[in-house]
């Protein structure tokens, strides 16, 4: 079987310098908010292109912070995309704000900035844009409608280290930014980790002070705040990682460019990117019309997919006040959707396999 995802192999290959740094720890004596975290959030800065990185305990805990830090609260709105993971728009509901949903364009998987005007309204305090599968979302009509209105551009990059748009990375094109470091993606440790990138100082200190209890100084409490942190294991492992991660995303792209290249069947329809630095695919995203057989079809010929995702945020149980709104192309979107295996550890054999596989399946 060709594994989704081999995420044992991803990280044996860093055994050797991971063990030290787990060492380093441990000889220490110091498990939160100490020098792994300090280093790991000024490489990560530099990385991302910002002045500041502030380490968290997950990426909707980045989202969150961003939000509580802007001092949006109830009332306040903040435009999102309908099809996105729904930890982008809990993190939203979470600070009491209204999460308002726009459609994506159905062949990046973004929103699309065509429809975000329409749903501003003088309550629209932020356009949360998610960079969905790895693929950097084009800001230049974002930009523009956020300074036209006032508005905030908080970037959900949690499936994008490393994506780039016109020349600069994901976390450093709006605002402020969340990113997550749950194991699987693109950069992840081995639990849960989050960070927040920004400029902007005052926000970087809040969102500081916040993820500690709401304070800046010890027992001085500014905030209503939260407890949220990078341990100091995670930063380590994370500071090994980082170093990887262009080279991981390279050969994400190889593979991405074979699938592209040689997936030829009129029933799959494969992914648009805007160029190739664009997108860092932590996802193989296609669309196929009758997806329980294509997936029978792939597991019955050695091949694991999975769905991402689903059942759309709006069809939730959770969101029950949307469940009779009506998002057509996000709801075609969660039916059609497959991702084939993607990651750095994969031979070409495996890939090879993969496309000749599925460029044999016959819909009838
Ligand atoms: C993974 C993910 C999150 C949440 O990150 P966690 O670390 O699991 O909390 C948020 N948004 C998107 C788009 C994600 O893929």
């Amino acid at each position: 079987m060709i594994k989704f995802l081999d995420l044992h192999k991803i990280n044996e290959r860093f055994r050797t310098e991971i063990d030290s740094k787990i060492k380093q720890v441990l000889d220490s004596g110091w498990y939160l908010l100490g020098e792994q975290d300090k280093t790991f959030e000024k490489h990560f800065a530099e990385y991302c292109g910002v002045k500041h990185c502030i380490g968290c305990a997950n990426g909707l805990d980045a989202l969150t912070l961003i939000i509580r830090a802007y001092g949006f609260g109830a009332g306040d709105e903040i435009i999102v995309p309908a099809n996105t993971y729904i930890a982008s728009i809990l993190a939203i509901s979470e600070n009491g704000c209204t999460p308002v949903l726009v459609e994506p364009e159905s062949g990046t998987f973004n929103i699309d900035p065509d429809l975000i005007e329409e749903k501003i309204t003088s309550n629209t305090k932020a356009i949360l844009v998610v960079h969905l599968y790895g693929q950097a979302v084009r800001m230049d009509k974002i930009r523009a409608l956020a300074a036209k209105y006032d508005l905030k551009i908080i970037e959900d990059s949690a499936q994008a280290h490393g994506a780039i748009y016109q020349g600069k990375r994901t976390g450093s094109l709006g605002d402020a930014s969340g990113f997550s470091f749950y194991p699987g993606k693109n950069l992840g440790c081995m639990g849960d980790g989050g960070a927040v990138t920004t400029n902007d100082d005052e926000l970087a200190a809040r969102v500081r002070a916040i993820a500690n209890y709401g304070s800046e100084k010890k027992y001085h409490n500014m905030f209503k705040g939260m407890n949220s942190r990078l341990d100091e294991i995670q930063a380590a492992i994370l500071d090994v990682k980082l170093k990887y991660l262009d080279a991981d995303n390279a050969r994400r792209r190889e593979i991405a460019r074979y699938y592209r290249d040689n997936i030829k069947n009129p029933e799959i329809i494969l992914p648009q990117t805007y160029d190739e630095a664009s997108h860092v695919w932590h996802v193989f995203v296609v669309r196929v019309k009758n997806r329980e057989n294509f997936q029978q079809y792939l597991a019955d010929n050695g091949v694991q997919s999975l769905i991402h995702y689903p059942i759309p945020p709006h069809k939730q149980g959770a969101y029950r006040e949307w469940n009779e709104l009506s998002f057509p192309v996000t709801e075609m979107i969660h039916q059609e959707v497959v991702s084939l295996p993607i990651s750095p550890v994969m031979t070409d054999d495996e890939v090879e396999k993969v496309a000749a596989v599925i460029n044999k399946f016959n819909i009838k």
